[in-house]
């Protein structure tokens, strides 16, 4: 059974008496494990297509499934732990507490989630900000960190729960070109070890070089979708 399932999904929004299609009808077969770029336009529906997928925005018409779950069929406390539980979100500001080290930024999402004890947090946000390359930085603050540390501790941050899927929207765009290939390269990274499906949009072509799969949105429809194969291990 695929991860994710999306049944022609629409999307309208209002402004003023207009109504503006920002998805036309995405039908969309998403594996476990996969690695999936979106790339478009501006206006594209980059941004509603990951809000949608990430249960923020509700379609105006079709499906998402989950497992197999229709999330439409879910009430809002269910929608809510579903969305806790499973789906992780890396934002282009980073989103950092600023009071807050790296390490305890990692450990908000565990503390929340209140099922381990405090041994088991700290071995786990040990190992996670390990894999993330930033075993030495963990007790600085957001800004002792550069932009693409910075980025690296939102990576340890939505992985540490051990999501089903991770959402970035832009995750680069705040970042030069090097760094950009640096977090692109970070999230692959974790991809293949522990087998995490990202899902994210972005304008850098460097993603080219990344990507399992890219799928490319004009006017709110998936004007093409293709395999890539980079010699990475599979
Ligand atoms: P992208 O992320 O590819 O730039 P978006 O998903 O943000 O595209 O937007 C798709 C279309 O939907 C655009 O025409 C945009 O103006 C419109 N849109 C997005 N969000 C809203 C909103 N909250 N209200 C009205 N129109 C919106
Ligand atoms: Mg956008």
């Amino acid at each position: 059974m695929p991860l994710l399932e999306l049944v022609n999904v629409k999307k309208n929004y209002m402004k003023g008496e207009t109504i503006i299609p920002a998805l036309r009808g995405i039908d969309l077969l998403i594996e476990k494990g996969d690695f999936l770029s979106i790339v478009g336009p501006s206006g594209s529906g980059k941004s509603t297509l990951l809000n949608v997928i990430g249960c923020i925005d509700t379609p105006t018409q079709g499906s998402v499934l989950y497992d197999g779950t229709d999330l439409s069929e879910l009430n809002d406390k269910e929608k809510t732990n579903y969305r806790k539980e499973n789906i992780s979100f890396i934002f282009q500001s980073f989103n950092l507490i600023p009071v807050l080290t790296a390490r305890e930024n990692v450990e908000l999402p565990l503390i929340i989630e209140k099922k381990f004890n405090k041994e088991e947090i700290h071995d786990k946000v040990t190992n996670i900000i390990e894999i993330v390359g930033l075993g030495d930085m963990a007790d600085r603050f957001p800004r002792e960190l550069s932009g693409g540390q910075e980025q690296r501790v939102a990576i340890a941050r939505a992985l540490v729960k051990n999501p089903l899927v991770v959402l970035a929207d832009e995750p680069t765009a705040n970042l030069d070109s090097e760094m950009s290939e640096d977090i692109i390269s970070v999230m692959r990274k974790m991809n293949e070890e522990i087998h995490t499906t990202f899902i994210f949009s972005t304008h850098d072509p460097l993603v080219e070089k990344h990507a399992r799969r890219v799928i490319i949105l004009r006017d709110g429809l998936i004007a093409s979708d293709e395999r890539k194969n980079h010699g990475y291990a599979d």
